[in-house]
């Protein structure tokens, strides 16, 4: 929240140091490249840190808002991605933990699969995009 407060005072600061047409220029390139932290919901503009989970990639405010979803993705994505089904709907209690990051599985049988080699899954999923 104070970042997004800090953002909002020095963009709001920039539209008024500059002149009346290049106000909407601002707000576009804002808006351009705005991304929202999913921990914190705060929108994450210029510096950030990226880290992609299975297929997507996400922009985080800080290290602490990444070490935050690296533990507990569930808690901040509607839709959990089951790696050897390729399923959207993977079981919250179905998890195991691989180099510190949480992953979820529709059942046994592709939680073990994954087990037996976590690598070549999350290369699979780390070319698509
Ligand atoms: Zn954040
Ligand atoms: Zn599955």
């Amino acid at each position: 929240m104070k970042l997004y407060f800090i953002l909002s005072v020095f963009i709001l600061a920039a539209a008024f140091t500059k002149a009346e047409n290049s106000i909407s220029s601002v707000s576009m390139m804002y808006s351009d490249t705005a991304s929202v932290c999913p921990v914190t919901g705060d929108p994450v503009a210029g510096e950030h840190i990226a880290f992609r989970y299975i297929d997507k990639e996400l922009k985080f405010c800080n290290d602490g808002c990444v070490m935050a979803y690296k533990k507990e993705p569930a808690k901040y994505s509607e839709h959990l991605k089951c790696m050897p089904c390729n399923d959207d709907d993977a079981n919250r209690e179905l998890n195991t933990t691989h180099n510190g990051v949480k992953y979820y599985f529709c059942g046994k049988g592709c939680k073990g699969k994954f087990e037996k080699d976590p690598e070549s899954y999350l290369e699979q999923f780390s070319k698509q995009n």
